[in-house]
C-alpha cells in the first residue's frame, strides 16, 4: 500500500504543481487521470524519489519514501514519460545491460529474468531486432520490461499510452493489468478510457489538486440521473455553454451533441443518459475552472 499525505510542491517559477495531495493506493492498477499540466508527472517523479516535495509524506508499506530514497528505489520500477532507447542496440542486449546496472550480477539468473520479461511483454520474437526499428507500442512494452527488472513491488508508468494506436494501447493496458495483479501499478494518463476499462481504483487530479478518488463506478454513481443530452445547432452552442454546465460536446452527424450536468431536465429537448467516467472527469475539470475563475474575479476586485 502506498500512502501519500498532504504533498505540496511549488516550482521556483511560482507554479504550484501539487496542492495538498493525499492518496491511498492499494495493490492493483491505479489510474491517475488529469489534463496536461495537472501535476501528474510532478507527482510521479516525487513518488519515484526523483524530486523533493516542499512538504508532506509518502509511505510505501514500511518505507518512509522521502527519508529513505534508496530503500524505495530497490522496490521501484519506473517508466518515465520521455523514455528514450538506444536505436542501434537490440532489445535483448539493452535489457541485459539494464539488468547489469540493476545489480543482477549472476549471469544465469539475469538471463532467466531478461528472457522471462521479453516473453511477458510479447517481444520474444523481436528480441534480436534493433530498438530503432520498433513501433511505438513495442517501445513502450520494452519500457515496461526494463521497469520490471528486479521484480519491483511498485511500478510507475507516466502517460504510456499517448501516441499508441488502439490495438497497441489495448495490448499495453492488458499487460499493465496483468502486472497489477501482484503489485502496485500507478498509471498516469489524460485518456479517460485508459482508466474506465481497467483500473479498479483511480484519482482525478486537476491544477495540482486531487478532486476525486476511489472506485470509478462509485464516482459515476454520484452522477446518476444528472446527465442530460441533446443535439443543438452550432449557432446555439455558445448560449448552452453559458446557461448550463456543459460537460462535453461532440459532433454527431455534423451537429454538436452536448452532455449537460443538471439536477433536473434543462429543457424539453434533453433526454437523460447514463453517466460515465468522462462525465465525472469533465465535471471535475469544469468545477475547477469555475473555482479558478471566481478566485481570479475576487483578486481583481
Ligand atoms: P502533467 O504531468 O499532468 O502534464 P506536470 O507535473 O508536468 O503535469 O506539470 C504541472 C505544472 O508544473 C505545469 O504547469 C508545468 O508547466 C509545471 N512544471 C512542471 N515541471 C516544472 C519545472 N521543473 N519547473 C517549473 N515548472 C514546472
Amino acid at each position: 500500500m502506498l500512502t501519500i499525505k498532504s504533498l505540496n510542491k511549488t516550482y521556483s517559477n511560482g507554479v504550484q504543481a501539487l496542492q495538498n495531495v493525499s492518496l491511498e493506493v492499494p495493490n492493483g492498477l491505479f489510474g491517475l487521470l488529469g489534463p496536461n499540466g495537472a501535476g501528474k508527472s510532478s507527482l510521479m517523479r516525487t513518488i519515484a524519489t526523483l524530486q523533493e516535495p516542499d512538504s508532506g509524506s509518502i509511505r510505501f508499506d514500511q518505507i518512509d519514501v522521502i527519508e529513505n530514497k534508496l530503500a524505495l528505489r530497490e522496490q521501484l520500477g519506473y517508466l518515465p514519460q520521455d523514455f528514450g532507447v538506444y536505436p542501434k542496440v537490440s532489445a535483448e542486449e539493452l535489457l541485459n545491460h539494464f539488468a547489469i546496472l540493476k545489480g543482477l550480477s549472476n549471469k544465469a539468473e539475469r538471463k532467466e529474468m531478461v528472457d522471462g520479461l521479453l516473453r511477458q511483454t510479447n517481444l520474444w520474437d523481436a528480441r534480436k531486432r534493433k530498438l530503432g526499428t520498433y513501433s511505438g507500442g513495442m517501445r513502450q512494452r520494452f519500457g515496461i520490461a526494463q521497469a520490471l527488472l528486479g521484480a519491483p513491488r511498485l511500478v510507475i508508468v507516466d502517460e504510456p499510452t499517448a501516441g499508441l494506436d488502439p490495438d497497441e494501447r489495448n495490448r499495453f493496458l492488458n499487460l499493465l493489468a496483468e502486472i497489477g495483479e501482484q503489485v502496485v501499478v500507478i498509471l498516469s494518463t489524460h485518456i479517460v478510457a485508459d482508466v474506465t476499462d481497467l483500473c479498479p481504483r483511480m484519482a482525478i487530479i486537476v491544477q495540482g489538486e486531487v478532486l476525486a478518488q476511489g472506485e470509478p463506478q462509485a464516482a459515476i454513481d454520484l452522477l446518476r440521473n444528472k446527465v442530460w443530452r441533446r443535439r443543438v445547432s452550432k449557432a446555439a452552442l455558445p448560449e448552452y455553454q453559458k446557461n448550463f454546465t456543459v460537460l462535453s460536446s461532440r459532433l454527431v452527424g455534423g451537429l454538436p451533441q452536448i452532455n449537460v450536468h443538471s439536477e433536473s431536465q434543462p429543457d424539453e429537448g434533453f433526454v437523460q443518459v447514463e453517466a460515465d467516467l468522462e462525465d465525472v472527469y469533465f465535471l471535475q475539470i469544469h468545477s475547477a475552472q469555475m473555482t479558478a475563475k471566481a478566485a481570479n474575479a475576487a483578486s481583481v476586485v
